[in-house]
């Protein structure tokens, strides 16, 4: 069976309505990067940073998964394990959509992690008002989304499946956040097929061996029936 790994960015999602990471004028929902998802801002005012993922969590319930999160699913049903989806989206909407074998490497908005006993809780209410940890009692809970400069998770799992890959598929990802923007070489590196479904062509770190351009919503549909008619 071909061994496939699919990296996800926020261009997968943009369609849905949930915007990416760097609008045109470099800022995420109008804030700067650095003044929302770093541990340093989080320090310096919690509040706005909660906030802020309070509104993106929210936002969640106004939006669907597009034809692109489902292709990936149909995909999933029809190889199973053969395929393992790592996601940097910190949206719900691929496994919405039904996918299982998923890692979401930059954490979850639907997720909170406590400072204080290290509980990581599914989450659904806003986290500003500071409410107690349901495992320990403190309220000490943030977002359990991985911040710059901090580690992701599931990292050897990732890495194992990227070395095994026959087919690594980037979607919708700039190639801009390490270590996902990585993933292509050492695919490559390990003899991996390498495909880039994007808008446009990313900032890639080597060249894809089949870059395809157009929205996502069509590209990825398209590519999932050509997989499938091969018989992956
Ligand atoms: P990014 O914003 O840096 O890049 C988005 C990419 O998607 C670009 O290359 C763009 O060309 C492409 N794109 C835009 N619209 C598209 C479409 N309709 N079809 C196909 N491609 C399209 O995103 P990134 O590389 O994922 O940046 C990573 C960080 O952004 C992650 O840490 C992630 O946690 C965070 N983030 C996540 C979400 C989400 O969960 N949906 C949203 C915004 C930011």
């Amino acid at each position: 069976m071909t061994r496939l790994v699919v990296l996800t960015g926020a261009g997968i999602s943009a369609e849905s309505g949930v915007p990416t990471f760097r609008g045109p004028d470099g800022l995420w929902e109008g804030h700067r990067i650095e003044d929302v998802a770093t541990p340093e801002a989080f320090e310096r005012d919690p509040h706005t940073v909660l906030r802020f993922y309070d509104e993106r969590r929210r936002a969640l319930h106004g939006v669907e998964p597009n034809p692109a999160h489902t292709a990936l699913a149909r995909l999933e049903r029809a190889i199973g394990a053969d395929l393992l989806i790592v996601t940097q989206n910190v949206d719900d909407l691929h496994e919405r959509a039904g996918t299982r074998n998923l890692v979401h490497m930059h954490g979850e908005l639907r997720r909170a992690q406590c400072l204080s006993c290290g509980a990581r809780p599914a989450w659904d209410a806003d986290l500003a008002p500071r409410p107690a940890c349901p495992v320990c009692g403190e309220r000490m809970l943030r977002p359990d989304v991985v911040w710059f400069g901090e580690m992701p998770y599931e990292l050897d799992r990732i890495e194992q499946a990227v070395v095994a890959a026959d087919v690594f598929v980037s979607i919708g990802t700039s190639g801009a956040v390490y270590p996902a923007a990585g993933y292509v070489a050492l695919a490559a590196a390990f003899g991996a097929r390498t495909v880039e479904l994007n808008l446009e062509s990313s900032d890639a770190l080597i060249p894809f061996d089949d870059a395809r351009t157009g929205p996502a919503s069509t590209l990825v549909p398209a590519w999932v029936d050509e997989v499938m008619r091969a018989g992956a």
